[in-house]
């Protein structure tokens, strides 16, 4: 039997550590915090899942496979980690990520609608539709509850044999196994300086208290707003997240408190695109940290000397919803029924971050 460390429990670690214990590994997942902790990039409340990623059909294909994977832990383990809502991309021009999604949607066989502003104007209680070209609607895509579905991956592992052990694993302490897998999200780089280039980023979202009307309501995204959040989600309130640009953060120290001056640009941005939410209270909101490689590409390579080392990585604020599905590719890789993808690799990047809002900072 082949055994595997993996070092990290954020969704990446904690989806490889029992995908390779279903194919029959001995695998530790090693976590220096707990699985879902808050710190992590995993330990949001919500994360969206979408099929749309423009041109880029590689992540299209990964997020429908993912998705399959999280409803069935859903209705295996009876816990609810997918609320089925869709996910609506306000179009404010015609040739824009969403027009380029529309054929690779098309081609992988994704349903999707593409409404007109008017009869986009349904999709919520109150909808701002002046400005837009068109709204791309992903009836079968949804909100995730983040925290809850990674630690549901690593609780399900360990049914399934995985051993969690909680510590900080470094390079220096050689962990003993026939292959190591560093998942370690935004401390990545701090271990493997100069082998992997990301930007650990800060990201404030906002939760807007709502009534009911906004319960059901699809997930949305604003490509070059740039915007994404959702309607009521499980008593949470409505999600408001500014992706512009965040000041470079250590994940370890950052203290959590929101931002006063992001908060006003979420509110503005509500009372714009969702009038009704233009005076909603602030009921909840998250400080987190987004590792981001300079193209939106994942990180998922061989270690230059250490031949049974692979660095994880890179989820670079849209990798939440691929991860069972990461968790196949990498296992694949690793048992040799799969080459790693060339636009993964390790080493500087170059090319269109496209893959995410505001890909830049
Ligand atoms: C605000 C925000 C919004 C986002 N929105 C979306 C979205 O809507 N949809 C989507 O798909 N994605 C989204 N993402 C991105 C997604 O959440 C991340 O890409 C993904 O969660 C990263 O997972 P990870 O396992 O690589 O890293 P992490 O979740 O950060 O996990 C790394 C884990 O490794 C542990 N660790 C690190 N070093 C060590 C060590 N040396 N020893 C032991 N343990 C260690 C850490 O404690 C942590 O638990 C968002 C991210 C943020 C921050």
């Amino acid at each position: 039997m082949s055994s595997a460390t993996v070092v990290g429990a954020g969704v990446f670690g904690a989806a490889t550590a029992r995908e390779l214990a279903l194919r029959g590994w001995d695998v530790t997942l090693v976590e220096q915090y707990t699985p879902g902790n808050v710190r992590s990039g995993s330990g949001g409340d919500t994360r969206l899942s979408r099929a749309a990623h423009g041109s880029v059909e590689w992540y299209t294909r990964l997020s429908r496979r993912a998705r399959t994977i999280w409803l069935d832990l859903q209705e295996e383990t009876g816990t609810r980690i997918w609320e089925p809502v869709g996910v609506a991309w306000f179009a404010l021009r015609e040739d824009g990520f969403e027009q380029q999604s529309r054929a690779t949607l098309e081609a992988a066989g994704v349903p999707y609608e593409w409404l007109s502003p008017d009869d986009a104007r349904d999709l919520y209680p109150s909808l701002e539709t002046g400005d837009l070209h068109a709204v791309l609607l992903e009836p079968e895509a949804g909100v995730m509850h983040a925290r809850r579905a990674t630690q549901l991956l690593a609780e399900d592992g360990e049914r399934r044999g995985v051993r969690l052990e909680h510590g900080r694993s470094t390079p220096t302490d050689h962990p003993a196994a026939d292959v190591v897998i560093w998942a370690c999200g935004s401390w990545l780089p701090q271990f493997f300086p100069g082998l992997v280039e990301l930007k650990i980023s800060r990201r404030d979202v906002f939760f807007f208290g709502t009534d009911a009307s906004w319960r059901g309501t699809p997930g949305f995204c604003e490509y070059d707003a740039p915007f994404y959040g959702h309607g009521e989600i499980a008593g949470l309130g409505a999600k408001i997240a500014p992706d512009l640009p965040g000041e470079a953060v250590d994940p370890d120290t950052l203290d959590r408190l929101l931002s006063r001056e992001l908060e006003q640009v979420a509110r503005d941005y509500a009372a714009h695109r969702f009038p009704a939410l233009a005076r909603a209270p602030v009921v909840g909101g998250r400080v987190c940290q987004y590792d981001l490689t300079a193209d939106t590409h994942f990180v998922f390579d061989r270690h230059p000397e250490h031949e049974s080392w692979w660095l994880l990585g890179g989820g670079s604020g849209h990798g939440f919803k691929h991860g069972p599905a990461l968790g196949e590719y990498v296992a694949d890789c690793l048992e040799g029924r799969a080459e790693p993808e060339p636009f993964h690799a390790l080493g500087p990047r170059s090319g269109d971050a496209g893959l995410r809002t505001a890909a830049v900072g």
